[in-house]
């Protein structure tokens, strides 16, 4: 080769190295320039989901008035205030054999307690749990009670067999049916709408009770239903059953929801209600909150207009189970439609609710060095074909900003209700005193696989109780977590209406 033909050579080497580094440079800017779009969005997001003290402080206080609202006049607020017609809970001298179906989430449970005539004695208690098929979900209020009386009517048999029982009359069922329902009595009850997915037309408008009784008898069961309740109020009722000092109960599991004791007088709506005491409980069908205070996202908006009961449920959709892995799959989707960071965006990614909580709940607390969880859940879940450390530590990000928003929110919702019933430790009017001495020991009950699995959930919501009531209030206050007490908990308010279960208004 001449040299001239070297020199040309020599030059033309130089022109294609310097194009490609062109290439890798504008590639790098163009990444960065991505990646500055995800961390946009994850800002506006963290931006968005705020729920500083003051803020949780309005959230209760909202609560509150609501509370008086919907207890002064049917349709008052958007919270039902349902009142449950229990105006007795367990307090230790039940006794005998009872049942009690839980129905209303994911699972549903059939169980049997003994009861031994003392508090806290409850001799033993048997529970089978069960998925509910996602079909029934959607079918008719008879596939459906005919499915779970057929699982109760199996479950009697085995038990009456194997203890030996006497079998035939005289069976009792507290029955848990967790959606909004108006009581006309402690056992009977007709669906006001369904929640968490449920959309059976056809039962809408019905009793719940009689629906149930007419499955219990096509399956030949003999068996009365007692009560008939939420789940909130099974967990209040095995809450105070334990413990007197309990008040109110709480829900965080596929939905979300509470109930307390309120006395006879402040349900303006019902005056001369017929109540042998002094207090009821009440069902505040909290799910259906909804205050301008709370911090609402396009991730939020969207995921209610794409729901089957848009504009219902607020609450709920930001705090439970059901939802919390659906509003993080919607950001990591919008990240990955804004820019290239998960290259092509993987298809699953768009499935609805495809990302559940839990999964959800074991990327966050993922403390492997790599965070392998993060990487498993994606590239198996949601097929995200690589995934770089960056982006789990960003994914991890996304789902502790949305499960901090919730846990705080529902701190906030707690928090509402204890000052409803003047347990927050401000100072009664005209006192001098300082709020930890007249602060009385104040027991809430809770259950939920959100609350009781997910423990970052429940870190974040204690340490927000602790923020909006300070150190001197918080001591008094103890959420005590009741194991299957949604089902338990009707099998005891079963008990002790026992003897007289119809209490007409
Ligand atoms: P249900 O509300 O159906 O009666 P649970 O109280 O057992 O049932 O709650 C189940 C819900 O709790 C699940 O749907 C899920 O949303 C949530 N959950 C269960 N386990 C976990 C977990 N490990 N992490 C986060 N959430 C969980
Ligand atoms: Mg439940």
């Amino acid at each position: 080769m001449g040299r001239r033909w070297r020199e040309v050579a020599a030059i033309a080497v130089a022109v294609t190295f310097a194009a490609v580094s062109v290439v890798a440079v504008g590639k790098r800017v163009r990444k960065r320039r991505e990646w500055g779009r995800v961390e946009g969005i994850m800002r506006e997001l963290e931006k968005e989901c705020e729920t500083d003290v003051g803020r949780l402080r309005q959230v209760a206080d909202a609560l509150a008035v609501e509370m008086n609202a919907g207890l002064a006049s049917e349709g008052g607020s958007k919270l039902k205030m349902l009142l449950t017609h229990v105006d007795r809970l367990p307090d230790g001298s039940e006794k005998g054999i009872y049942y009690a179906l839980d129905l209303g989430g994911t699972n549903f449970r059939v169980l049997q307690i003994r009861l031994g005539g003392q508090r806290s004695s409850i001799l033993t208690h048997d529970v089978e749990r069960q998925p509910i098929p996602r079909h029934l979900m959607t079918s008719t209020s008879e596939e459906l009670f005919d499915f779970v009386a057929a699982a109760l009517k199996t479950f009697v048999e085995n038990k009456e067999n194997a203890d030996g029982d006497v079998p035939g009359s005289g069976r009792e069922l507290g029955f848990t049916f967790s959606f909004p329902v108006k009581q006309a009595s402690v056992s009977s009850g007709i669906l006001i709408r369904w929640t968490k997915g449920f959309a059976i037309e056809d039962m809408v408008g019905k009793d719940v009770s009689e629906s149930l009784q007419l499955a219990l008898q096509r399956k030949g069961l003999d068996m009365r239903i007692v009560a008939l309740v939420n789940d909130s109020v099974g967990t209040l009722a095995l809450g105070y059953y334990h413990d007197p000092d309990t008040v109110a109960a709480v829900i965080f599991g596929t939905g979300t929801n509470a109930c307390y004791i309120e006395r006879r007088e402040a349900i303006i709506k019902c005056q001369g209600l017929n109540t042998s005491f002094g207090s009821m409980v009440v069902n505040l069908e909290w799910g259906s909150f909804w205050s301008s205070h709370l911090p609402r996202t396009l991730y939020d908006i969207e995921l209610d207009l794409d729901s089957p009961n848009p504009t219902e449920q607020g609450f709920e959709k930001m705090i439970s189970g059901m939802y919390l892995g659906e509003i993080a799959r919607r950001v990591i989707l919008r990240m990955a439609q804004q820019s290239d960071f998960l290259g092509v965006v993987p298809s699953k990614l768009s499935t609805p609710f495809i990302l559940r909580t839990p999964m959800m709940a074991a990327m966050h607390e993922d403390e492997s060095q790599s965070l392998s969880e993060v990487d498993r859940i994606l590239t198996e879940i949601l097929e995200v074909p690589e995934v770089h450390p960056r982006i789990r530590k960003l994914v991890m990000k996304v789902c502790d900003i949305i499960t901090r928003r919730a846990a705080r929110l529902a701190a906030a919702g707690i928090v509402g209700i204890l000052k409803k019933i003047g347990r927050e430790g401000e100072r009664p009017l005209g006192s001098r005193s300082r709020p930890d001495t007249t602060m009385r020991r104040t027991v809430v009950a809770v259950e939920g696989g959100l609350y009781v699995s997910y423990t970052t959930f429940r870190e974040y919501l204690h340490e927000a109780l602790e923020e909006i009531l300070g150190e001197d209030i918080v001591r008094h206050v103890v959420l005590q977590v009741t194991e299957d007490g949604s089902g338990i908990g009707a099998a005891l308010v079963a008990a002790a209406h026992s003897s007289t279960s119809v209490h007409t208004q």
